[in-house]
């Protein structure tokens, strides 16, 4: 196994970005060093694309012996809190990753920016301008037609620099007045034509409370911070190529670290909408459970669905490190989440939907105390014992009174072997008055105690089961993609991205699993046999566990990627 990790490994190209960075490594740059940084906005609960990123930066950092920042992006203090703070530090924690002491907010750099943005005004490129936001943004013209010039542009320094200083002191109202860079208003790009670096908002913030009423904004102050922090290599997506030209111009005119900015393309999954404002309108409008609702593609949603960090980090490394925008299929990322869970899930038995079966032959009052295999694939988990006796609960599906051809399960006259157990032969079927099936009666052969005959007959099928008697009774979650459109984003006219909801997407069930599921630690994770993938849930309470199924066993991406 580990050998052919290794080989994996080594035949395994270096993505664009290990390629830079190798370069970058051969020439020396940076005295060799690799210091990359993950930057969230905290204002919402990481996702899925971000734990792309995560692994990313902290990936890179690892593999070429650097470091990497955790940075806050705290620029704008209206939408920023500190419960997204906390949850994004225990989400990377969770995913595997440390920043050490290296955690870090642009807030805390406030007044170094400030005294940037003086810089800038005292060597004449940038100015205090009175326009409205919707003359500024008219005022930059198209990207065909070049912008006008605003006629606050030509201000002198002194009086520019009058302007903001006033402007940090409080003395203008909200909107009235911006810091804008002077650069080039005909220039092709239209980040170039005059940007806005500062606004007034008399706002408190979530760090700095309300010592500042000018805030930078976010392209002022992202790149600032990298340069501070001598980052080398800058990751972030693509939508930022169009701003790198900017950021380059405020290093060239700041003489500031050159932080290399390199773009990749955001990670988008089928079925999922991965917008921080759309996450936040299903929480906010009780379209789901809050953030770490288990449909929810959050780190603390998949958490507490019972994803593990291990097939995230799989995930994050299957899919690569693209340049174009694409989407990946979701079944990827359950096919990476079964293959952990393969390995390192127990096995338990549980019944969703029972039917009652009465053992007929059973000695009256006797309890068979079964071994039973933990898991398949690790022996070093050993076995358990499972209670059965004269009264069993199987799935009503495992049952069938005129079953067509070929159906392997129990039936009547049909004889099946209960797992671990014994072979039972159906011989008579209680219904009641209005014809629904209440109990299956069954003979078993003492013989095939643990599975097998004697006499080498075979049975085809091999069904699970409960004792009637240990039984647990459980609560059941079941799912389904939150989105029933394979591209929730993708709207016509008039239509709302939440009316490609699924409206089945949550099921709950009062089931009932074997005596050893009565007590679980949340988050602990089970394979219950032909159902699926467990994870205990945040809810269950002690004689009463709640499961999660985190995904069923169908692979349907190792059927795609056979074909
Ligand atoms: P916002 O629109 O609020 O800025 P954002 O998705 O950019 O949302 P941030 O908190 O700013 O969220 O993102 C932090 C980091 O995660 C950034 O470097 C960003 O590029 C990266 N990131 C965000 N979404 C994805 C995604 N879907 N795939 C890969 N990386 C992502
Ligand atoms: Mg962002």
């Amino acid at each position: 196994m580990e050998a052919n990790r290794e080989e994996k490994e080594e035949v395994k190209s270096l993505h664009f970005i290990e390629q830079i960075v190798e370069e970058d490594l051969r020439n020396n740059k940076n005295d060799g060093r690799v210091h990359t940084r993950f930057p969230p906005e905290p204002n919402g609960y990481l996702h899925i694309g971000h734990a792309k990123s995560i692994c990313l930066n902290f990936g890179l950092a690892s593999k070429y012996n650097g470091k990497t920042n955790l940075r806050f992006d705290d620029t704008n203090p209206s939408k920023e809190e500190q419960e997204y703070v906390d949850s994004i530090k225990q989400d990377v924690n969770w995913l595997g990753f440390s920043w050490d002491d290296r955690e870090y907010y642009a807030s805390d750099y406030f007044a170094t920016i400030y005294d940037y943005a003086v810089t800038l005004i005292k060597k004449g490129v940038a100015y205090v301008c009175e326009l409205s936001a919707d003359e500024i943004s008219t005022g930059r013209g198209t990207p065909t037609v070049p912008g006008q010039p605003s006629p606050f542009r030509n201000r002198t320094i002194e009086e520019n620099l009058d302007l903001f200083a006033r402007m940090k002191a409080g003395e203008f109202a909200e909107g009235s007045k911006v810091l804008r860079a002077k650069i080039d208003m005909s220039s092709p790009n239209m980040h170039m034509r005059d940007p806005v670096l500062y606004r007034i908002m008399f706002a408190h913030h979530h760090r700095t409370g309300d010592s500042w009423c000018i805030y930078p904004m976010y392209d002022f102050a992202h790149g600032q911070c990298d340069s501070l922090e001598r980052i080398t290599h800058s990751v972030c997506t693509l939508e930022f190529e169009v701003h790198r030209p900017l950021y380059d111009w405020f290093i060239r005119q700041l003489d500031i670290f050159p932080s290399r900015q390199i773009e990749f393309a955001r990670l988008n999954l089928t079925y999922t909408v991965m917008s921080k404002r759309k996450l936040l309108e299903l929480v906010t409008g009780n379209y789901v459970n809050g953030w770490d609702d288990p449909r929810m593609p959050t780190i603390s949603g998949l958490r507490r669905r019972g994803y593990t960090p291990e097939a995230i980090r799989e995930f994050a490394d299957r899919v690569g490190v693209a340049k174009r925008d694409n989407t990946i299929e979701i079944v990827l990322l359950e096919h990476c989440l079964r293959e952990d869970l393969n390995k390192r899930a127990e096995r338990r038995m549980a019944v969703l939907k029972p039917l009652k079966v009465v053992i007929v032959n059973w000695p009256e009052g006797e309890v068979d105390e079964l071994d039973a295999i933990n898991n398949p694939e690790n022996p070093a988990a050993g076995t358990r014992k499972v209670p059965f006796s004269g009264e069993l609960y199987i799935e009503q599906d495992d049952f069938m009174e005129d079953p067509p051809k070929k159906y392997y399960r129990l039936a009547p006259g049909a004889e099946v072997r209960l797992r671990y157990g014994y072979f039972i032969r159906c011989v008579d079927v209680i219904k009641d008055e209005r014809g629904v099936i209440t109990e299956v009666h069954c003979t078993y052969d003492p013989e095939t105690r643990g599975g097998n005959s004697p006499d080498g007959r075979k049975v085809q099928g091999t069904i699970h089961w409960v004792s009637i008697k240990h039984a647990v009774k459980a609560e059941a979650r079941l799912y389904e993609h939150l989105f029933i459109k394979e591209n929730p984003d993708d709207i016509a006219e008039g239509e709302d991205w939440k009316d490609g909801m699924n409206p089945d997407s949550m099921k709950t069930l009062e089931c009932f699993v074997e005596p050893s599921l009565a007590n679980v630690e949340s988050l602990q994770k089970f394979q219950f046999e032909r159902l699926g993938y467990f994870s205990a849930d945040l809810d269950s309470v002690s004689g009463k566990p709640v499961f999660n199924r985190t995904v069923t066993l169908k692979d349907s991406w190792s059927k795609m990627a056979a074909k």
